[in-house]
């Protein structure tokens, strides 16, 4: 994965998880709220219920304590018991013991009243004027014909708070008096203290219209002795002004208060008598704030253990981004320089082909990087390359890149398309190569060679820079048509040459050697033509370079000495005498130890005398070792194969070159017998050529003119002893049947 994909997938990854983190605490936030709020509106709902219902209850009890009252006067007005006093104490003395009033009395229109007291058994005379305020009211309403209940007051009789009841009393349809009866606020005692007040976990007080405690509930979580709701600290002053508000318009009220640090609900329910209330508390509330609070600590932990899961992304993140930051370099860069590799500069050039069009692929290689290696040992091999990065790295541009792939080579990538500017910005980059590298510990001029292709890529600009590998004189090549044409043959060579080696594509010619004293023949040359299936022709210098480059040229070498060997024995089969015949062999060959064993086991197949084979070897071999090579031909010599020695005198031959390695013949290249123009030139060429020849002679080496092509180039080889001539003058390489029916069969 590229580096910045995988940088994406990380910020995504994290924005996940952190989005998601963020939501899911925001829904447990939620839902927490919710449960609360539901909790507190349903807690609201239930004290209202439940005060609502003690309510009633009070209501009941007085109902039922007007209801003796009315039940008594009933009688009364039926009997007229009123009327008759003694009957009427006797009465009222009774039904004082039997129900639970303080007080029992009964009064006339007049206002005259008479009282008996349960607790002490005793009558009382009185009027409605010596009564107290509260209870002359009451009584002056049922005296109207209504029924009536009065505000609490302080009995001077009882010496503590009372309240008294009143029903008008009739006699033939007009009210002839009152019966009254006092009461304590014990009657309501029973209701509010009751365990069963809201299932024991809340408690209700009865409160007066000043917000008084008129029965206050034993079960209290309040203990301190106080006397109204606004004492102490327990209220707050706001909750103290809308509760005196709410007191005083006489409407219900939600509040809260707190004990000892714990957190209370209240509820007031007006009862609408006397301006009484009953104040409702919730003790539960504190097991609901718990419940909440245990609800909190959940999210906390929740959102601890967020932060921790962050803490571990964030650290994993971290590791990932330290391990992936060593696998990029691992995976693109270059251990020896820290340049980029091929495979990232790849990834890049891949972006910038698609960005834009004025790009060059350039590649860069160091003639004989080899030889300072060899020289000078890897390490300052090593050196020579960071070297030549930091000088690259300073030549490119912005957005320019580059990078090493193996060895000494470099690719770089210019934003530049114009041939001239390129040349100029790479001779500089060349120049910079030189100079820092003389100033180097080693003195060893490196100098650079480039290839360029103008918008094409690494294949390219390498292609171009092998057209001058071997070349000294250019340092700049561009890739071009004929360089596209060349790698398009190459391809399709390379990737048929094995399918036409098995089916025998390659065909053997053979081109006849003369003999130029008695133009006679004395053997022939093998040269391979590939012989394409539409029946046309390829020629050796078309692939042979090729397959010198890629090895298989010494696959083929030993397919043509095996197809020689076949010719031999074919001669041999129909009674012919054979003729020695040359094989061209890859310098390839030459460097493989078991070589001479296997020409061995190919002249043994076909029952071929290994002295019929001649060897031809390029000259250029002389410049490998030359005591590896003496040590091959030896060998060879030993199994009775000979050795030539082709193309002499095309490259850098010399005549010492021809007493240090140990060949049989000698094959004077065509360019020796092309006249020069010049006289004197003409002149050392035949100086040099008779030496030659001569000297060949001296060391016993035959010695073999190739391209003779005229009357005048065999009568000038002749005057010069050479022993053979080879060349159109005698024949062209012609296929080996018409080479059998024209040279072999004729000469019977
Ligand atoms: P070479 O071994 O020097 O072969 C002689 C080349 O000169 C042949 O070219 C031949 O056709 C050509 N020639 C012969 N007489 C004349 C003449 O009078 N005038 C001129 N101008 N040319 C003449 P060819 O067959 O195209 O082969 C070219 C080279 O390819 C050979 O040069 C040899 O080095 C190589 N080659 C050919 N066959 C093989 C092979 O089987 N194995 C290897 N390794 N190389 C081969
Ligand atoms: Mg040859
Ligand atoms: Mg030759």
């Amino acid at each position: 994965m590229e580096e910045s994909a995988l940088k994406r997938q990380l910020a995504k990854v994290t924005v996940i998880v952190a989005v998601s983190s963020i939501v899911l605490c925001a829904a447990i936030f939620g839902v927490l709220s919710y449960v609360f709020q539901t909790a507190h509106e349903a807690e609201h709902a239930q004290m209202k219920t439940e005060a609502q219902e003690y309510r009633s209850r009070i209501f009941k009890q007085l109902d039922k304590n007007l209801q003796i009252l009315t039940t008594l006067s009933r009688a009364y007005e039926v009997s007229g018991t009123a009327d008759r006093e003694e009957e009427l104490r006797d009465s009222i003395a009774k039904a004082g013991q039997v129900n639970s009033f303080v007080s029992l009395a009964y009064f006339s229109v007049e206002g005259n009243g008479i009282l008996y007291t349960d607790g002490q058994d005793a009558w009382l005379t009185m009027t409605l004027d010596t009564c107290a305020e509260e209870a002359r009211r009451a009584v002056e309403q049922s005296l109207q014909g209504k029924n009536a209940v009065s505000r609490m007051f302080d009995s001077n009789v009882y010496n503590q708070k009372v309240f008294v009841y009143s029903v008008p009393v009739y006699r033939n349809g007009a009210v002839t008096g009152a019966l009254a009866a006092s009461d304590t606020l014990e009657i309501f005692e029973d209701i509010v203290n009751g365990d069963t007040v809201m299932g024991g976990e809340r408690y209700i007080h009865l409160l007066g219209a000043e917000g008084d405690f008129l029965v206050r509930s034993e079960n209290t979580l309040v203990k301190e002795d106080v006397s109204s709701i606004f004492e102490g600290p327990y209220l707050s002053e706001d909750t103290k002004a809308s509760a005196k508000e709410a007191l005083s318009r006489q409407e219900s009220m939600y509040g809260d208060f707190e004990y000892l640090g714990e957190k209370c609900h209240f509820y007031m329910e007006p009862l609408g008598f006397n301006g009484w209330y009953l104040f409702c508390a919730n003790r539960l509330w504190d097991s609901v704030s718990s419940f909440g609070r245990i609800f909190l600590l959940v999210d906390g932990v929740f959102f601890f253990l967020l932060v921790m899961i962050f803490i571990l992304l964030y650290y994993q993140y971290y590791n990932f981004r330290k391990n992936s930051a060593l696998l990029m370099r691992i995976a693109y860069f270059d251990p020896v320089t820290g340049a980029k590799n091929t495979t990232k500069f790849d990834q890049e050039f891949q972006q910038i082909r698609k960005k834009q069009e004025y790009y060059s692929t350039v590649a860069l290689d160091i003639r004989n990087f080899k030889g300072i290696n060899e020289l000078f040992g890897k390490r300052n091999g090593d050196q020579v390359l960071g070297y030549l990065k930091q000088v690259i790295e300073r030549n490119l541009g912005e957005g320019e890149f580059f990078c090493r792939d193996t060895a000494d080579r470099f690719y770089a990538l210019l934003l530049d398309t114009e041939e001239a500017r390129i040349r100029e910005r790479l001779g500089s980059l060349i120049q910079s190569v030189r100079d820092v590298t003389s100033r180097m510990e080693y003195r060893y001029e490196i100098s650079l060679y480039a290839g360029v292709a103008v918008q094409g890529d690494r294949e390219k600009a390498l292609m171009a820079l092998k057209s001058i590998q071997n070349t000294h004189h250019r340092d700049v090549a561009f890739y071009d048509e004929e360089l596209h044409e060349a790698l398009r043959r190459k391809n399709s060579i390379e990737s048929n040459m094995q399918t036409a080696l098995n089916n025998r594509e390659f065909k053997l010619f053979l081109q006849p050697k003369m003999s130029l004293a008695g133009d006679s023949l004395v053997g022939a040359e093998a040269l391979v033509r590939w012989q394409k299936p539409d029946g046309s022709y390829r020629y050796p210098d078309e692939f042979i370079p090729l397959f010198e480059d890629n090895g298989f040229c010494a696959k083929l070498d030993l397919y043509m000495v095996e197809r020689v060997c076949e010719q031999l024995r074919s001669w041999m089969d129909v009674g012919l005498k054979p003729i020695p015949v040359s094989v061209n062999q890859s310098k390839l060959l030459f460097a493989d130890r078991s070589y001479p064993n296997t020409l061995e086991r190919i002249v043994t197949r076909y029952r071929v005398s290994p002295a019929l084979i001649i060897l031809e070897m390029l000259e250029s071999i002389a410049a490998n070792d030359v005591e590896q090579i003496n040590s091959q031909i030896e060998a060879l010599h030993e199994k009775g194969f000979h050795v030539s020695m082709d193309d002499f005198g095309s490259g850098y031959s010399s005549l010492n070159m021809l007493y240090q390695i140990k060949i049989d013949e000698l094959k004077l290249d065509r360019a020796f017998l092309r006249k020069v123009s010049n006289h004197n030139d003409e002149e050392r060429r035949q100086i040099i050529l008779e030496q030659v020849i001569r000297f060949a002679k001296k060391l016993g080496i035959t010695t073999v003119a190739e391209g003779v092509e005229t009357q005048q180039d065999r009568d000038n080889m002749a005057a010069l002893s050479c022993d053979y001539g080879q060349g159109y003058f005698y024949e062209r390489p012609i296929n080996a049947e018409e080479f059998s029916d024209k040279y072999m069969l004729r000469r019977g």
